[in-house]
């Protein structure tokens, strides 16, 4: 597996696999061939053709590629190896000259066709959260003293940056109002959810506060807005909401807060690996079913801490968003996606709690096991319930 800061990336939303990973991609092109052209044509495939407008994937690969122009295709029809695929093809005086196929594979990852990753990058050797429960009963560390090992010194500094931007992006969300870019003319909701009820100082308070904060991150997310992909863009409100929730509710360090960041990202980094983060290959499971698993594991972290009980957290969390189809509305990232945040939020919470009311040792259901479940319900989805905006909720707007 590779390293958590490849998980958690800061970027611009609203789409991790549609914004970052395209950007990501732009920047290879040039990094390789900007001396040898003069014009550039990039075709969009599958998923990015679908929804690329709504995602601002034209709006982003044309912004990194300036100065240089830019023709941009949306090739609805053909049939790529990657649901996500993009092919740049660069000229000089109309002659090409050079040529990248590339695959947005999740998270803001792309993966270059033909070549082979560097293993290097891989930095962790177990790659289930068996054997790294083993591990860690056997070394009797925690499961953030488990990722210091394998990620050294540099991580505390990185899931500080993390943890800062995490926070900041629910401030901004809180503090924008009138109507998120796009055709559906959605009204922002964070800073009225959080107004109305910053005075009511019933038992559902902070599960009010919880929701403006999914919401806050999401609307930021949406609107182009600064964000951490946690594991994408389109799921990034749901663990900033549940690190204010824990801050707020056990007034919990700083310190205690970076590490459960490092739990979340160990099993978003597991589910990466053994499974998919790509609403475009397994639809929204893979992405906000990622996101409660990790907020569960963060808050079933800090309130015990131990391997089993984290386990059956993340576990709950992503068994039971099994299924959970990705069906984005005109293709924009905001129905359903950003009230979806806002419940997985509440999930992660009543997840984390479950968690440890039930006995931790007689769970039938291993995370691994929901993992790999969780990749063969996707394969089995239709297309047209993976990020193509082609079914589901998407159908009653067309
Ligand atoms: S429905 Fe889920 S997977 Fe699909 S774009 Fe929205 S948040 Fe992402």
């Amino acid at each position: 597996m590779y390293s958590i800061k490849e998980l958690f990336k800061i970027g611009n939303g609203p789409s991790s696999s549609h914004t970052i990973g395209p950007f990501v991609a732009s920047k290879e092109f040039l990094k390789r061939y900007k001396a040898n052209i003069d014009e550039i044509k990039v075709v969009l495939y599958g998923s990015l053709a679908l929804t690329g407008r709504g995602h601002l994937t034209d709006y982003i690969i044309e912004k990194t590629l300036l100065p240089i122009p830019c023709h941009i295709e949306f090739d609805m029809f053909t049939e790529m190896e990657h649901p996500n695929t993009l092919e740049f093809y660069g000229y000089i005086q109309g002659n090409k000259t050079c040529y990248m196929k590339v695959y947005s594979i999740g998270g803001g990852a792309i993966k270059i066709a033909g070549e082979v990753e560097a293993a290097k990058k891989k930095i962790y050797s177990l790659t289930s959260y068996k054997a790294i429960a083993e591990y860690c009963k056997k070394e009797k560390i925690s499961l953030s003293e488990y990722v210091d090992l394998v990620e050294g010194d540099s991580i505390n500094d990185y899931m500080g940056l993390i943890y800062e931007t995490m926070l900041k992006s629910i401030e901004n969300g809180l503090s924008h109002t009138g109507v998120l870019p796009g055709k559906l003319q959605v009204k922002r909701k964070a800073n009225y959810i959080f107004e109305q009820n910053s005075k009511d100082a019933s038992y559902d308070l902070l599960r009010k506060k919880t929701i403006a904060y999914a919401y806050a991150v999401s609307e930021e997310n949406a609107s182009g807005g600064i964000i951490v992909t946690a594991p994408t863009c389109g799921a990034s409100g749901v663990l900033p909401a549940c690190l204010r929730y824990a801050i707020e509710v056990n007034q919990y360090s700083y310190k205690e807060c970076i590490d459960a960041l490092k739990v979340a990202g160990l099993i978003g980094n597991l589910v990466k690996e053994n499974g998919s983060i790509s609403g475009a290959e397994a639809g929204c499971q893979a992405e906000v079913g990622t996101a409660c698993a990790m907020a569960a594991a963060f808050l079933a972290y800090l309130d015990n801490g131990h391997v089993d009980i984290v386990e059956r957290a993340s576990e709950i969390a992503l068994e039971h968003h099994l299924g959970l189809t990705c069906d984005p509305v005109l293709g924009y990232v905001q129905i359903p996606c950003i009230e979806r945040n806002a419940v997985a939020a509440l999930r992660a919470i009543d997840a984390a709690k479950l968690a440890t009311y039930l006995n931790s040792n007689d769970s039938k259901i291993s995370f691994d096991s929901v993992v790999k479940t969780m990749l063969n319900t996707g394969h089995d989805l239709r297309t047209s319930y993976r990020e193509t905006a082609e079914g589901g909720l998407a159908k009653l707007f067309e």
